[in-house]
């Protein structure tokens, strides 16, 4: 067999170009994403971001939280999932737990077969499976999405980084010692070379208060993160002591916002919640564009079939699909106006079509397609609009050679 197979490249090309769409609608409905970030693992992070999303959910914030820890997912154990299976729905759709009102959670722990999968996982198999996991899981329009990423600077994150698309931001969780500092420092680094917003930072495990005196003291220390925070000009969103309660709670599957009422780790995380809130949800309004779940595809015919030379078509198919539901919602047959350079695209235009799939079709017109915002995807192959919508649909649709391509 050959090494290479450019049937196989066209398909994936049809594929990847549903996915991206998918994966922007989808990101879409969800009006920010908190990335929880830390320099290295054991600070908390997972553990701030489930009282995060928790603390947001009690606040009326509908809310998701996502675990993408592909090598240490503790999130089902905060929430005392472990052990459960999430199945997907016929549409193939990933349904999140209900947790509390307002709070869905999702972790990658609760779909491996294996705790062992992920540690082979390469790089780009990384970044598939977190591509898949924003992309397939149904949150449904939500305020906010709260990523739990593996810490430093590696594959996840950075994929995650990548992936979430607009609005989103960067929460970064340290301790005071300072071999944590020097790794924050990175991270710090790292959102800040991929223009991710950073609504601050958090010292977690930040002096121990005795259960039994009340003695403070500065067990690991004190201070490093927010000296770290005004060197590196971010925020500094304050300290969260060590607490026997948050331990317990973590252990026993119940994030600690609902079970600490008024202790001093809980009034120190509620200014910690306030502050988030009213930086992420004051800078970026909520924007489920519903627009993006519709999208209207326009197929030139002959013989009520997709017409091989563009040039040559009778009519055209406008079918308009729904990507969230996958499938055709209406679809009209029209007569276009003369063949003359230029009048197709603005007429496809007003008609509403984002995308026209063709059989071949020149170079010039793609690009008048283009600088009208219609997507053009050529070398399909002559069937029915409706074979090939619903090819396109599940990311099937193959491409060829372009036959007309002057
Ligand atoms: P990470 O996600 O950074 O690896 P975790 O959130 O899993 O860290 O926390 C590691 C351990 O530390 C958990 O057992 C958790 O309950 C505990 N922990 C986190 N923050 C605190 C705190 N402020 N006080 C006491 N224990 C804490």
């Amino acid at each position: 067999m050959s090494d290479h197979c450019p049937g196989l490249d066209q398909k994936n090309e049809s594929a990847t170009n549903l996915e991206e769409k998918e994966l922007k609608m989808r990101m879409g409905r969800i009006g920010r994403k908190i990335l929880v970030l830390s320099g290295k693992g054991g600070v908390g992070k997972s553990t701030i971001a489930a009282n995060l999303a928790a603390g947001l959910a009690m606040k009326g914030k509908k809310t998701g939280l996502l675990d993408v820890d592909l090598h240490g997912p503790s999130i089902p154990g905060i929430f005392g999932l472990k052990g459960k299976r999430l199945d997907a729905d016929p549409r193939g759709m990933t349904l999140p737990f209900k947790i509390i009102n307002n709070l869905k959670v999702l972790s990658i722990g609760l779909l491996l077969e294996s705790p062992e999968d992920p540690v082979i996982w390469r790089g780009p198999m990384k970044y598939n499976v977190i591509k898949q996991l924003l992309k397939d899981t149904d949150w449904g329009d939500i305020d906010c999405l709260v990523i739990d990423s593996p810490p430093g600077t590696g594959d996840e994150p950075l994929s995650v980084a990548q992936l979430a698309g607009e609005n989103s931001f960067a929460l970064i969780v340290t301790t005071p010692q300072e071999i944590a500092i020097d790794d924050v420092r990175r991270s710090i680094s790292f959102c800040k070379k991929l223009n991710l917003p950073i609504l601050g930072l958090v010292e977690n495990m930040s002096g121990f208060a005795c259960p039994h005196c009340g003695k403070e003291t500065d067990l690991f220390g004190s201070g490093g993160g927010e000296k770290l925070a005004a060197e590196m000009d971010i925020t500094f969103l304050g300290r969260l002591p060590i607490d026997r309660n948050i331990v317990i709670s973590g252990d026993h599957g119940s994030a600690f916002v609902e079970a600490l009422y008024k202790t001093p780790s809980l009034v120190a995380f509620e200014k910690i919640l306030d502050t988030i809130v009213n930086t992420a949800f004051k800078t970026s309004p909520i924007n489920p564009n519903k627009e993006k779940l519709k999208m209207k595809i326009a197929i030139p015919m002959t013989d009520k079939k997709l017409c091989m030379h563009f040039g040559h078509c009778e009519e055209f198919a406008l079918i308009e699909v729904d990507l969230e539901k996958k499938r055709i919602t209406s679809a009209t047959y029209l007569v276009p106006p003369p063949h003359e350079p230029g009048l197709l695209p603005l007429w496809l235009k007003e008609q509403g079509a984002n995308l026209i799939i063709a059989g071949g079709m020149g170079s010039r017109a793609q690009s008048l397609f283009a600088e009208n915002g219609i997507e053009v995807m050529v070398g399909v192959q002559g069937d029915t609009p409706d074979h090939i919508v619903a090819d396109y649909l599940k990311g099937n649709l193959k491409t060829g050679d372009n036959v007309c391509d002057h």
